[in-house]
C-alpha cells in the first residue's frame, strides 16, 4: 500500500511517501481502506519526536481518518465490508478502573493512532472494532476524517468537563485550529449567550464571526484579559477555553468571572506559564484539564455532526504525495479548520 512514512524523527524532510506493507485484520480488529485523513498538530510533536514516546520505525503517522470497511477479523460481527466508515483515534485497554468507568482517555494504557501505533496516512489502517463508527451519509470523505479527534476534544471540553450551560458566555483563545472551530459552534449549541475569540489575523476573525461567534478581538492590539472584562461590564466569563498555554494564561485568569471554568487541552505557546494562584482563590476558579474523550461524548459529538448541528470546517485538500505541503501548512498556523489528505478515491 500507499503510505507516508518516517525512519527517523525530524524536519519534514523525514517524511516519505512510498510503499509500505498491507496490514491484516486480527482478532477484534478491523481493516479499513482509508479515503482522507486529516492532520492534528499531535502529528508535528510525532514527526519531532516526543520524549518518552518511543515509535517503531518505520512509522506511519496520523489519528483522523474515514474510508470504507474492507475488512473483519476473527470475531468482529461488523459493520459489512463496504460500510462508510470513521475512526475514533483513541485506543483504550478496556480493563483498567478507568476504561470500567467508561473513561477511555483516561485509561492508563490509553494510546492514540499514529502516535503509539501506525495511522491514517496509509491506504489501508487496521484498528480496533470498538474504534470504528458510521460515517454520516450527509458527509464526503474529506470532511469524515475532518473532525473526529478535534470534534471529540472540543466536546469534552465544554460540554463534559466545563459543563457549560445555557446563557453563559465563553472566551476561546487563538481561533483557527481544528479544536477552536468546533469550540466556537459547541459553545452555541449548548446555548452560550455570548463567545468571544481572539486572534492575530482579520481573516480568521471574520471566519470566527461568521461561524457564530460574536465578538473577536486582536490580541496583537489589546491586552486580551482587560478587553474581556470592558466587554463584559468588568464580569469576565464563565469559561475559558485556553490551548495555548504560556502565552495566554494570565490573560485568562483575568478573563474568567468569579467562580469561572479555564478548561485546557493543550499548551501549544509552552506549559508554564507565570500562576497567580491569589487569582484562583479569590476567584474561585476552577482549572479543568481535558484530553479527548469518552465513547458517549465521541456519539453525542457524532449524532450533532450527522444532524448538521455541527459542520467540520475544512482549511484545505492535499494529495498523499504533498504530505509535506500539508504539515508545512499546519506548523505556519495559517489555516482555519482542518487540514486534509486526499488518500484514495
Ligand atoms: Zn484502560
Amino acid at each position: 500500500m500507499k503510505a507516508v512514512f518516517f525512519t527517523a524523527h525530524g524536519g519534514n524532510d523525514v517524511l516519505t511517501v512510498g510503499e509500505r506493507p498491507d496490514p491484516a485484520a486480527g482478532p477484534g480488529e478491523v481493516l479499513v481502506r482509508v479515503e482522507a485523513a486529516a492532520l492534528n498538530r499531535l502529528d508535528l510533536f510525532v514527526r519531532d519526536g516526543i520524549p518518552g514516546v518511543p515509535v517503531a520505525f518505520p512509522h506511519v503517522p496520523g489519528a483522523d481518518g474515514a474510508g470504507v470497511v474492507e475488512a473483519l477479523g476473527p470475531g468482529v460481527a461488523g459493520p459489512a465490508p463496504g460500510t462508510r466508515v470513521l475512526l475514533q483515534p483513541g485506543l483504550s485497554c478496556g480493563t483498567c478502573e478507568f476504561c470500567l468507568a467508561g473513561e477511555r482517555s483516561l485509561c492508563v494504557r490509553f494510546r492514540i493512532l499514529g502516535e503509539h501505533l501506525s495511522g491514517t496516512f496509509a491506504e489501508k489502517v487496521v484498528v480496533p472494532s470498538a474504534n470504528v463508527f458510521l460515517a454520516p451519509s450527509r458527509l464526503a470523505p474529506e470532511k469524515a476524517a475532518a473532525f473526529p479527534l478535534a470534534g471529540l476534544t472540543a466536546w469534552r471540553m465544554l460540554v463534559t468537563r466545563a459543563a457549560l450551560r445555557p446563557g453563559e458566555t465563553v472566551l476561546i483563545h487563538g481561533v483557527g485550529g481544528g479544536v477552536s472551530t468546533f469550540a466556537i459552534q459547541i459553545a452555541k449549541l449548548c446555548g452560550a449567550s455570548r463567545v468571544i475569540v481572539t486572534s492575530s489575523s482579520a481573516a480568521k476573525r471574520a471566519r470566527a464571526l461568521e461561524l457564530g461567534a460574536d465578538e473577536a478581538i486582536d490580541y496583537t492590539a489589546t491586552d486580551v484579559g482587560k478587553a474581556v472584562r470592558e466587554l463584559t461590564g468588568k464580569r469576565g466569563v464563565d469559561v475559558v477555553v485556553d490551548s495555548v498555554g504560556a502565552a495566554t494564561w494570565k490573560h485568562s485568569l483575568t478573563a474568567a468571572a468569579k467562580k469561572g471554568r479555564i478548561v485546557t487541552c493543550g499548551a501549544t505557546s509552552g506549559p508554564a506559564p507565570p500562576e497567580n494562584i491569589n487569582v484562583i482563590f479569590w476567584k474561585q476558579l476552577s482549572i479543568l484539564g481535558s484530553t479527548m474523550g469518552t465513547d458517549a461524548e465521541f456519539t453525542a459529538m457524532l449524532a450533532a455532526v450527522s444532524a448538521g448541528r455541527l459542520e467540520p470546517v475544512v482549511d484545505s485538500v492535499f494529495p498523499l504525495a504533498d504530505v509535506r505541503k500539508a504539515y508545512e501548512r499546519m506548523a505556519s498556523g495559517d489555516g482555519f479548520g482542518k487540514i486534509v489528505l486526499k488518500v484514495s478515491a
